[in-house]
């Protein structure tokens, strides 16, 4: 699909930006450095969201990190836990929002087949533990194999994987925990849906205006789905794990790697004449 995948960042052009009327991120790893949001990706998200782009985050991190991001950090909305619900902050009304993919019933029944599950992971896998995060997930099973547990070997994340697809789950692995569910959803076709929901756009229709940044596996369906993807330099630490890599790759790695690709993006976007505030909504 992309002519030249890894170019640097610095070959984005005014003619890529230009254009631009939203970015899409992943926060573990790409906003984040070494588990920390430090203030200089805190601050590029927020130089972002204020030069008038529209800014969505997508994470695999739980419901409850959730609600806390849409209503405190720079951002429009934020799609949670792999896709299965997004929330955003509706100023006009001043409350947080959600919108979930199944029903409160649904998700009760779903929650007993998670443990099922979960239970039958850490029998299995010696090391795994359940994510910390776990208490405040509603639809996912996050299991732990680098962030609080030593590292396991890529022969033991193949093990859950395969655990949660026997067991009818969507697996994906990302740069801390290998994240199961239940259903066909994921961070794209959430995403889809908070941009038809939220600003009344056809994602599939402005996709040329969309640029997603990532850094791992989890990331690889966005990176293909984007012309304009952008990966943080640690995404060449996954690079023959993936079935798609990114158009762009920056120079440096997580949080600081995010802000090069903020600072060139809005440098760009300069170049283009395009003024503060003037594109989003
Ligand atoms: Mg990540």
């Amino acid at each position: 699909m992309h002519a030249q995948l890894l170019r640097p960042v610095d070959q984005l052009s005014v003619e890529h930006a230009a254009g631009v009327h939203t970015l899409i991120t992943d926060i573990d790893d790409t906003v984040t450095t070494d588990g920390h949001l430090t203030a200089a990706a805190y601050l590029a998200l927020e130089r972002l969201h204020q030069s008038g782009l529209r800014v969505i985050v997508t994470t695999g991190r739980p419901a409850g990190w959730c609600d806390h991001i849409a209503r405190m950090w720079p951002v429009d909305a934020v799609v949670g836990e792999n896709g299965a619900a997004y929330f955003w902050f509706d100023s006009a009304s001043r409350k947080l929002k959600v919108h979930h993919h199944l029903n409160p019933a649904q998700r009760q029944e779903q929650s007993v087949r998670l443990q099922a599950v979960a239970q039958q992971v850490l029998e299995a896998v010696p090391g795994c533990a359940l994510a910390s995060d776990q208490f405040c997930r509603l639809y996912d099973l996050a299991i732990d194999y680098c962030e609080d547990v030593a590292r396991l070997d890529p022969a033991a994340v193949a093990q859950i994987v395969q655990i949660m697809q026997a067991a009818g789950m969507t697996a994906k692995v990302s740069s801390i925990h290998v994240n199961g569910w239940f259903g066909a959803y994921d961070k794209l076709s959430m995403s889809r849906t908070a941009m038809r929901d939220l600003f009344g756009l056809d994602l599939q229709a402005e996709r040329e205006r969309v640029i997603y940044v990532g850094d791992s596996p989890n990331d690889a369906p966005m990176f293909a789905y984007f012309p304009l993807s952008v990966g943080v330099a640690n995404v060449r630490d996954f690079q023959n794990q993936m079935s798609d890599l990114p158009t762009f790759v920056t120079r440096a790695r997580s949080g600081q790697g995010f802000a090069e690709l903020a600072e060139q993006l809005l440098a760009q976007r300069a170049g283009a004449g395009l003024a503060q505030g003037s594109v989003r909504r």
